[in-house]
């Protein structure tokens, strides 16, 4: 956890100079040309009476660097002279789509490369006035500092975050840790309301984006619920209620992402094709063809295939005598059949509205022994939580990080639509 704001400038960590034999050119003094090229900061740079060209390319699937330098003109012992350096080399060789690429072009001659390798790190590659090309490994690290705010829910927990200045990554991270106990899809109501802290980062003061997420407190429907991000020794990050219980349960409370509700559990509803009374012993979840379907717990994969008034339909057998049955699919993922074993969470399918369906949903079934269930009441088997000799530990985190959250919550009582918000540290 960072200790309150850091500011940091750039580093200059590594400075490597790369003797040119293949295209040393006699240094020239800077000319006009030189002065309107952009990098203010950037040594004297010898140029001709061509235009210097600033470029940035954006790798593509089956680029090379070879390829790049070809199209940009440039001849292939300019790409020689960057790669005889083994470390520099190492970092710029193993290209991937989506990488962003700045070259300095003169005439032909590489001027300046540029490549952000990281959020925190960027190699520069730099012609210097003697022909040589220098290069510096650039480190600007983020600054962490802490947040702490809350939001009523009015619309959806999107809605709300987004009024309250939360990105949509921490919204769903929210959603994530809480995946086991809250139905994201039919469960929030207008006045739930979360209050959390987390990380925002910035980038010589621009921010750049969130962090981690602390500590999170969901209140549904007068129902608390609160996590805080802990690390065992030795162990990977994870979210664990104040009492040192892991948030993680056996299955999911809703299998798919967010969407439109259609129906909840109901026994005895009117089903609206059979147009006669039919127990309907599943949850439907309205939501476009094509929203994935998750594995709601790890299993195995019993049946896969078309089934009467269910169309395109998954069951799942797991532990503990549960079976779990996804309906009205468009499709399958691939390589799905009976006997696969998938973990939780796993994209199964795609939601569809084969079968007896009025409209697009996925129609989700939890039987234990055989016997339906609601899926959105039924008590989830729990994950481990923190060991005994790790519980001191654990409340020295995590009390101050809950502290907050109360305090947030204090804060949002008398104002309830507005955003408490507080920066630093707890
Ligand atoms: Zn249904």
């Amino acid at each position: 956890m960072p200790d309150g704001i850091r500011v940091h400038r750039w580093i200059a960590v590594a400075l490597v100079a790369l003797s040119l034999a293949a295209c040393g050119r006699a240094p020239s003094p800077p000319d006009a040309a030189t002065a309107a090229a952009p990098a203010a900061a950037a040594p004297p740079i010898a140029a001709t009476a061509a235009p210097i060209r600033e470029t940035t390319r954006t790798v593509v699937p089956g680029d090379t660097l070879e390829r790049i330098f070809r199209d940009e003109g440039l001849a292939p012992s300019e790409l020689a002279a960057l790669r005889a350096d083994p470390d520099l080399r190492r970092r710029i060789d193993r290209i991937v789509p989506g990488d962003e690429l700045r070259l300095r072009i003169d005439d032909g001659r590489l001027l300046a490369f540029e490549r952000r390798l990281s959020a925190t790190e960027t190699l520069r590659a730099e012609r210097a006035p003697d022909g040589s090309l220098r290069s510096e490994l650039r480190v600007d690290p983020l600054e962490h500092s802490l947040r702490t705010t809350g939001a009523v829910i009015e619309g959806s927990l999107f809605q709300s975050a987004d009024l309250a200045g939360i990105s949509d990554t921490t919204a769903f991270k929210i959603a994530g840790i809480f995946r086991w106990d809250i139905d994201f899809v039919l469960d929030i109501r207008p006045g739930d309301r979360f209050d959390l802290t987390y990380e925002t980062l910035s980038q010589d003061g621009v921010p750049v984006g969130d962090g981690e997420l602390l500590a999170v407190q969901f209140i549904n429907q007068g129902q608390t619920y609160r996590a805080v991000r802990w690390t065992p020794p030795g162990g990977t990050p994870d979210y664990f209620t104040p009492d040192g219980r892991s948030l993680r349960k056996a299955f999911l409370r809703a299998p798919l992402e967010f969407s439109r509700v259609s129906s909840r559990f109901n026994l005895y509803r009117r089903h609206p094709i059979l147009n006669r009374m039919r127990a309907h012993r599943g949850v439907d979840y309205a939501a476009p063809i094509g929203t994935p379907v998750r594995a709601a717990g790890g299993g195995r994969v019993a049946f896969v295939g078309i089934k009467g008034g269910y169309g395109n339909v998954i069951e799942i057998v797991h532990p503990g005598g549960v079976r779990t049955v996804y309906g009205h699919l468009s499709r399958f993922s691939r390589g799905l059949r009976s006997g696969t074993v998938v973990e939780q969470g796993r994209v199964i399918g795609h939601v569809g509205m084969t079968g007896l369906a009025t409209g697009p949903h996925l129609h989700y079934e939890y039987l234990q022994n055989g016997v339906h269930k609601d899926p959105q009441k039924v008590p989830l088997p729990k994950a481990e939580p923190v060991p005994a000799r790790h519980m001191a530990a654990f409340r020295a985190h995590a009390d101050p990080l809950l502290a907050g959250l109360d305090a947030s919550v204090a804060a949002g009582r008398t104002a309830p639509a507005q955003t408490t918000a507080s920066t630093g540290a707890l």
